[in-house]
């Protein structure tokens, strides 16, 4: 069994509709959280057990994908210590940690000196498609998405067959259709409805149309869209995606399961 709940699909920052990226697998014997946006402990923690989590997959070290690592970071050790958990990063990033760490670490607590690498087995993901990791029994790879700072597109595989992927924010690219290829479900970012050539190919973002067409190349069967800039987007969006993409095509409503 693979199944996803959105728990927070905004770029940027949570509205009143949810929290910035994050979104719950759940597997056949826990839950594992992909992207730790602002927002995304809060939201697990109005619904789950800390003990239920099996691990945590960051897409890139932005903001919204990542600003609550630290939130987590700092509840897995006070006020008791939970058990560790792994962490996957993309490659290249462990200075951006340790800087985060560096920041908000508290010397005088023995167990919060360097609260992300001491809450977590952090490993780094090659982006490389071909190393297989492996959560709570999920098998996934990472893949080279094109963005600002190292992102790692993402594709899980139950032991039954089910894939469910991840775009993670990046322009349009051929490995995030290796990554997407035939899924089952496929998590796509769609920031813009129009954007210019700079913030799609310089910067690596997507429109919803472009979504569309990227889920259409990897012949995806069911298409989600995320990371609209404004809420007030999903709708024409949805519109956009389905025109390009010919299947399903839902929006990452916070709440909504697959
Ligand atoms: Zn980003």
């Amino acid at each position: 069994m693979l199944e996803l709940e959105i728990l927070g699909s905004n770029a940027t920052a949570p509205t009143k509709e949810g929290p910035a990226s994050c979104y719950l697998l759940h597997t056949e014997t826990g839950l594992v959280l992909v992207d730790a946006g602002p927002g995304s402990l809060l939201a697990y923690c109005s619904r789950y057990e800390l003990e239920q989590l099996r691990g945590i997959v960051v897409t890139h070290m932005h903001a919204d994908h990542s600003l609550d690592l630290m939130a987590w970071a700092y509840r897995w050790t006070f006020p008791e210590v939970l058990p560790r958990v792994p962490l996957f990063l993309p490659e290249g990033e462990a200075e951006r940690v340790a800087a985060f760490d560096a920041v908000f670490g508290i010397p005088t607590l023995p167990t919060m000196n360097q609260p992300i690498t001491q809450s977590f087995d952090i490993t780094a993901m090659p982006r490389d498609g071909r190393t297989v990791h492996e959560v709570d029994g999920v098998a996934f790879r990472s893949y080279a998405a094109h963005h600002s700072v190292p992102s790692a597109a993402l594709r899980f595989e139950s032991p039954d067959g089910r894939v469910v992927a991840f775009s993670s924010d990046t322009g349009y690219c051929a490995p995030v259709a290796e990554a997407a290829r035939e899924a089952d479900l496929f998590v796509c970012e769609a920031t813009y409805l129009e954007a210019d050539e700079r913030s799609l190919h310089g910067h690596g973002h997507l429109t919803a149309r472009m979504a569309g067409e990227l889920a259409a190349e990897a012949r995806a069967r069911h298409l989600v869209l995320t990371h609209f800039a404004s809420p007030a987007d999903w709708d024409e969006g949805r519109r956009h995606a389905e025109g390009a993409f010919g299947g399903s095509v839902s929006v990452a409503v916070p709440g909504s399961r697959f």
